[in-house]
């Protein structure tokens, strides 16, 4: 689902306003599967919502990194892939049903999408937190020093979301 601020906001880059605020963007695969060719995809490349291995050999779990908001209740959320250790990938499913599956230890997981606005995030490395039963692992960025690490912990403003989709909503990928 979606979260937006319906109130929308004054651009700085296109002048108009627009109707909502998004606070949150994913993306529907991992880098990785999206530089597979597209008659490869099907032998090479299997992919569920939440899920992703490549080759039989690469993991891939899809997951929120949570970034709070100051004055809302509700966390600005970036949807994003991690490559997981084959390990963690086979824990991670065995639990999938699992009560209190949230309980488990943090393991590592390393980026696999791009955020632009953060330079280079591909293998940036990340903690991952399971959760309850039917929500995706919460991603905790592990170099406090990292523009997106001080963001999480920080939080952000609404004019930094405002500013996150302007750039975003003008921009060809995330
Ligand atoms: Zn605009």
């Amino acid at each position: 689902m979606a979260i937006e601020l319906k109130t929308g906001f004054s651009c700085n880059v296109c002048g108009e306003h627009h109707d909502v605020l998004p606070l949150s963007y994913s993306v529907k695969a991992p880098l990785a599967a999206a530089a597979v060719p597209v008659d490869e995809l099907e032998q090479r490349v299997v992919i569920t919502p939440d899920q992703c291995v490549i080759d039989g050999r690469d993991f891939y779990l899809r997951g929120r990194i949570p970034v709070p908001v100051l004055g809302l209740e509700e966390s600005f959320i970036w949807g994003v892939w991690v490559e997981v250790s084959p390990k963690d990938f086979i824990r991670t499913n065995d639990l999938w049903n699992a009560a209190g599956r949230e309980t488990e230890p943090p393991f590592r997981g390393w980026l696999n999408s791009e955020l632009v606005l953060f330079g280079d995030t591909i293998n940036l490395e990340v903690s991952v937190q399971t959760q309850i039963v039917g929500r995706r692992p919460h991603f905790t960025v592990v170099d406090q020093d990292h523009p997106l690490a001080i963001e999480q912990s920080n939080g952000i403003t609404i004019r930094r979301a405002e500013e996150i989709a302007e750039q975003i909503l003008h921009a060809a990928t995330l």
